[in-house]
């Protein structure tokens, strides 16, 4: 399974959607959630590049073509969807989405990158808060990359928090997560850069589990062909040896457990 990639339905992409169905049959994945970059925030990059009545399209001629071997949902990525809530549910409500993820790729407005600039290590703390509120209150079934922040300390200043220093707050996020039924996923994009970490890792999965989290997914965060499905085994086997037994598919926004 891989829950978590982008076509060029995303500003950031250019991949065909048609080309990306074929790389996962070819590696041997069976559902695909496309999960598309989307802001109703003028102010954010990802704001005004997605046309949804194309993207449908685009999702129902590829699920005509390879539905026999993949199975094909249509999702998308959120940027920061406890801001402008009613901007988002207004553009979002009677689409016909299987997922929802959130992210924090941006700090009232400002991109991670500059807050590292601009902030230096405080900036963990503040992404962690950032996250606290998306998870507090957006409508969301998935929380994306959760310590993202960590892919550009660990290239801006070459380092990586220390999880026991954030501990608390992670866990408060995590509480508020199976609170409210919203899931967080192991995302293997991290695998393909020099960090070569799965966001989040060990620790912070651990802990989802030991607090009573269930919903998983699994995705490899791929804006290219190439990369569809890259490290899913091993983020498989993550899963297991943080004791999870199931991750999770998603249809229409209702999570599915299958077992591992
Ligand atoms: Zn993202
Ligand atoms: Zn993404």
């Amino acid at each position: 399974m891989d829950y978590h990639h982008h076509s060029n339905h995303s500003y950031d992409s250019k991949a065909d959607m048609k080309e990306i169905c074929k790389s996962a049959i070819e590696k041997g994945v069976r559902e695909i959630c496309f999960t598309e970059h989307y802001s109703v925030n003028p102010r954010v990059p990802t704001y005004g590049h997605m046309e949804f009545d194309s993207y449908f399209k685009d999702i129902e001629q590829c699920r005509s073509l390879f539905g026999s071997e993949l199975t094909i949902k249509a999702g998308i990525e959120l940027c920061e969807p406890h801001e402008r809530k009613a901007e988002f549910k207004a553009a979002l409500d009677s689409l016909p989405l299987d997922f929802i993820m959130g992210s924090v790729h941006n700090i009232q407005s400002t991109k991670l990158s500059a807050v590292i600039k601009a902030h230096g290590e405080r900036a963990n703390e503040l992404y962690f808060q950032e996250l606290y509120k998306m998870v507090s209150e957006a409508d969301i079934d998935v929380i994306a990359h959760l310590d993202l922040i960590k892919r550009y300390t660990h290239r801006d200043l070459n380092e990586i928090y220390d999880f026991n220093k954030y501990k608390e707050s992670i866990a408060k996020i995590l509480s508020k997560a199976i609170e409210r039924g919203i899931g967080i996923e192991i995302n293997t994009s991290g695998l393909r850069t020099s960090m070569r970490k799965t966001m989040p890792g060990k620790e912070i999965l651990s802990l989802y589990k030991e607090l009573g989290g269930k919903i998983l997914t699994i995705g490899s965060d791929s804006h290219k062909a190439d990369d569809t499905g890259s490290h899913i085994a091993e983020a498989y086997e993550l899963a297991k040896q943080c004791g999870f037994t199931e991750i999770y598919t998603f249809t229409r926004r209702q999570p599915s457990p299958i077992p591992l």
